[in-house]
């Protein structure tokens, strides 16, 4: 039973779109675990140009069958709008299914988030403002709403009308905001439960139903380690788990089904928002990368934050979700780049740093610390096949194998399906 987890190995947008769209073909079931609309993974193949914030990028096969889990908190206005926009482009998404364990974001996630985030001021996260952070809060706090809910309609009215009152109450004695009507949110997702009734089941047994007839289940990572709510940067992280050990709970699957575990790495690092990012290159380097990369926000279209791969942020990645394999994307940004670096170690206080600090204070005091490899000349888009790569860019390739101790097993070098250099086979 081969379960495959594609997870981001750095701060996220590394490109999981992309390697989910290029193996989804073999697979029965993509499963999208953690998360939420603030996810914009860019899928662009024959049928178009595709940001998918919560439908899992496999839904462009026929034969897949693409779950959103118990581990994702749902915007139904944005999910109907996303089915909506695949149905103008002739896909179809009637293989979609919706966990019933799945929670909802609601209007005053999204006024909290918002809200919240002015307060902090100069501190502020820089959180996408889509109530993601409220909903998860509310998930652990035991007062979530769950798709589950939008079915029973007399049991979703008094859940609401008693978390409504707690909500005002913040929102009109914390805040000073106005308080919102408990009617016009209740008629309004009803609505949501009407149309995405069809959708919305209990979600395992799809899942090991699958697993028992031995077909490929891929799961679909969201956000990156980086910011993950432990291992990240905190506070500057997201609030449920981009690990692969969160594919297994935000999926349902035994942590002993999984096969392989797919790192995504960018050949370079970005970051969106606040927090420490030691390799940032705020130079024309930078601006550079960011220019060619169009490294501007999918889900916010905020510029990316540019800077050099960052080998040891990406070892304690590797440790932590435990890789099999490693996908790097954007490799082609670097063509016509005379020299690349590498950052290897930390510099804090006079001292040498082999590991990635829990503490995001000293994380944003730590220097890098680069070695420096040749870049190579010609484009690099129209390559699929790794030993016709120029020998410089192999070597930089096997120069992050050997520092990360994980093989890069398959390889992008543009935005398009086709542009994917297959080192070693990922799926049988
Ligand atoms: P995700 O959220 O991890 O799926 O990543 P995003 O969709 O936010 O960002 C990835 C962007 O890079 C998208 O616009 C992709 O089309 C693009 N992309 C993915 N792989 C490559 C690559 O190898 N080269 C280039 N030039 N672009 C890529």
């Amino acid at each position: 039973m081969p379960v495959i987890a594609v997870v981001g190995g750095q701060w996220g947008d590394e490109g999981k779109g992309k390697v989910i769209d290029s193996l989804a073909e073999k697979a029965k079931v993509v499963v999208r675990f953690s998360g939420g609309d603030n996810a914009g993974h860019t899928v662009i193949n024959p049928s178009g140009e595709f940001r998918m914030h919560l439908v899992p990028s496999g839904i462009f096969y026929p034969g897949v069958t693409c779950i959103i889990g118990n581990g994702v908190v749902i915007n139904p206005a944005v999910l109907l709008e996303e089915l909506d926009n695949l149905k103008k482009h002739a896909v179809d998404a009637s293989r979609l299914v919706i966990s019933d364990r799945a929670h909802l974001t609601m209007p005053y996630h999204t006024l909290l988030d918002g809200l919240e985030e002015e307060r902090r001021g100069k501190g502020a996260l820089g959180t996408t403002r889509r109530g993601i952070g409220p909903a998860f809060a509310d998930k652990v706090a035991r007062m979530g709403i769950r798709t589950g809910d939008l079915i029973n309609k007399d049991l979703f009215h008094s859940k609401l009308s008693s978390i409504l009152e707690f909500k005002n109450a913040i929102l009109t004695k914390v805040y000073g905001h106005s308080p919102l009507l408990l009617e016009e949110i209740f008629e309004q997702y009803c609505r949501y439960g009407e149309q995405l009734a069809p959708f919305i089941q209990e979600t395992n047994s799809v899942i090991h139903q699958s697993l028992a007839r031995g077909e490929i289940v891929l799961l679909e990572g969201a956000q990156g380690t980086l910011l993950d709510p432990d291992f990240g940067t905190y506070p500057y992280v997201t609030s449920s788990s981009p690990l692969a050990g969160g594919g297994s709970i935000g999926a349902g699957i035994s942590p002993m089904a999984f096969n392989r575990i797919i790192g995504v790495f960018k050949a370079y690092i970005t970051r969106v928002g606040s927090g420490p990012m030691p390799t940032e290159l705020k130079d024309k380097i930078g601006e550079l990368i960011r220019k060619k990369g169009h490294e501007y926000g999918a889900t916010t279209g905020r510029p990316r934050r540019c800077g050099w791969f960052d080998a040891v942020a990406g070892r304690f990645s590797a440790q932590v979700n435990g890789f099999s394999d490693i996908a790097l994307t954007h490799l082609d940004i670097f063509d016509g780049f005379p020299s690349i670096k590498i950052c290897t170690a930390y510099e804090f206080n006079g001292e040498t740093l082999n590991y990635f600090p829990s503490d995001s204070s000293i994380l944003e005091k730590c220097q890098p610390v680069h070695e420096e490899l040749s870049g190579w000349q010609g484009s690099t888009r129209g390559i699929r096949n790794f030993d016709q790569l120029p020998s410089e860019a192999r070597r930089y390739i096997n120069r992050l194998e050997e520092l990360l101790s994980c093989p890069i097993s398959f390889v992008a070098v543009g935005s398009k399906r086709e542009q994917v250099i297959e080192v070693r086979p990922i799926l049988p």
